[in-house]
């Protein structure tokens, strides 16, 4: 069944048991990653460097990075949002560090463009403050922008003024998943695709993981000594398979919706966010280039609490308000250039803020106790692309210790 080419077949004898704290028999693998978006990536990258260990990367879909990790902003998010003391802060600003390092060392195409957050009012103003004290309180660079700054961006209406944050960036997710499944197999990991995870039990040696192929016949079990659950929209019902009733926890889906940009101007030339929302479920919909040169504008992802994690369809129904969002800050907008594009959807834990304050959700990354060796990545939202080289080092630590 480990049919990619260049993967490993199973190999089972040479493998020295890495992972601590008990005298369990080995098991087919040492480590099994379920899901290959880009945070699943990192962290079997990381596992598989360790050395006299074997990983495997399992995939539902045919290729790596089909949900998710191919729907978001790629925006390299500086950590402005998510407060004091949270995994999303911590991981964040660890992250981004390593990704502009990683990004630069192997050629994977990236921007430092910079992001505006904008505000028209006091209120709004009040919010930047806000930003800025904390950013500053946690060493991240910003700055009000200057008159003559703001005289550089004349299609942007900043009525209160504007906070540069110059840390921020975009980088390629694709180019990024592809360097990470390249450097995972470079590090003798195994891949397997077109293999979902139907079901998952405890044993004595560790974890036996029941999969279906593509067509839904059912495949060998898999055993394995650690278990990393990194599948995204799907991790809390993976996590529902193993924990008990009271550890059992609901799926909340928030969709975003993108839009292109079809007309020539107002192009500005670094991204620019409205002020943050206290208690909202995104950042708000914002103004986002891609790489393309000249590079794209792109708006969006807004807020919609769905039902269903497989329905892509974007709501055209919400463009209307999406563009008076957008109009408030870009006022020169041809409203007839803006289309509908696509969508992305946020695993989330409930019906919470995207940013600190009340009912803020955090990365919830466990080491389940009682379940020794499984690891549990839910609500993996956003920062998780630019936290995912960082989420692979912690996941790392959670089963290896600060070695
Ligand atoms: C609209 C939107 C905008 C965002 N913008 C940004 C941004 O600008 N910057 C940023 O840092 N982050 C952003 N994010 C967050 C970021 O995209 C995610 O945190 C990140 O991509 C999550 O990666 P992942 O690997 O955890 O999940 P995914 O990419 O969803 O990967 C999970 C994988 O698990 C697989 N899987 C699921 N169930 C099973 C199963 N049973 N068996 C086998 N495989 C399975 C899936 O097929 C999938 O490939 C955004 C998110 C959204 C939704």
């Amino acid at each position: 069944m480990f049919g990619r080419p260049g993967s490993r077949l199973v190999a089972g004898a040479n493998r020295q048991r890495c992972f601590s704290s008990s005298s369990r028999r080995s098991a087919d693998f040492t480590h099994v990653v379920i899901g290959a978006g880009a945070v699943g990536l990192a962290v079997a990258r990381q596992l598989s460097a360790r050395p006299k260990t074997q990983t495997l990367l399992i995939e539902r879909h045919s290729t790596v990075g089909t949900e998710t990790s191919s729907r978001n902003s790629e925006v390299i998010h500086a950590g402005l949002y998510y407060g004091h003391n949270s995994l999303k802060t911590k991981l964040c600003l660890e992250g981004k560090r390593m990704m502009y390092d990683l990004c630069e060392k192997q050629g994977i195409r990236y921007m430092n463009c910079g992001k505006w957050i904008v505000a028209q009012n006091d209120e709004q103003w009040q919010a930047l403050v806000d930003v800025f004290y904390f950013a500053r309180s946690i060493g991240v660079p910003v700055h009000y922008a200057l008159q003559k700054e703001l005289d550089s961006e004349p299609d942007v209406s900043a009525k209160a003024g504007a906070l540069v944050s110059s840390s921020t960036g975009i980088v390629d997710s694709h180019g990024l998943m592809q360097y990470l499944e390249g450097a995972f197999l470079d590090n003798g990991g195994d891949v397997v695709f077109n293999t979902q995870v139907t079901g998952i039990s405890k044993t004595y040696a560790g974890y036996v993981i029941e999969t279906v192929d593509g067509e839904g016949r059912q495949q060998e079990p898999i055993t394995t000594e650690t278990l990393i659950n990194s599948a995204g929209l799907q991790a809390v019902n993976i996590s529902n398979m193993l924990l008990p009733k009271t550890r059992q926890l609901t799926p909340h889906y928030a969709k975003g919706t993108y839009y292109s940009y079809s007309a020539p101007m107002p192009k500005p030339k670094r991204l620019v966010y409205p002020a943050p929302i206290p208690g909202h479920g995104g950042l708000g919909t914002h103004l986002t280039l891609d790489l393309s040169d000249p590079p794209r504008v792109r708006f969006g992802p807004d807020v919609e609490w769905v039902d269903d994690p497989t329905d892509y369809t974007p709501n055209q129904s919400r463009m209307e308000e999406a563009i008076n969002d957008i109009q408030s800050y870009l006022p020169g907008i041809d409203r007839d250039a803006i289309e509908v594009d696509y969508c992305g959807i946020r695993p989330k834990l409930g019906k919470n803020s995207a940013t600190a304050g009340e009912n803020f959700q955090d990365f919830y990354i466990e080491h389940e106790e009682g379940y020794d060796g499984f690891v549990n990545l839910l609500a993996i939202e956003s920062p998780g692309l630019t936290s995912s080289l960082a989420i692979g080092r912690h996941v790392d630590q959670k089963l290896y210790g600060n070695e």
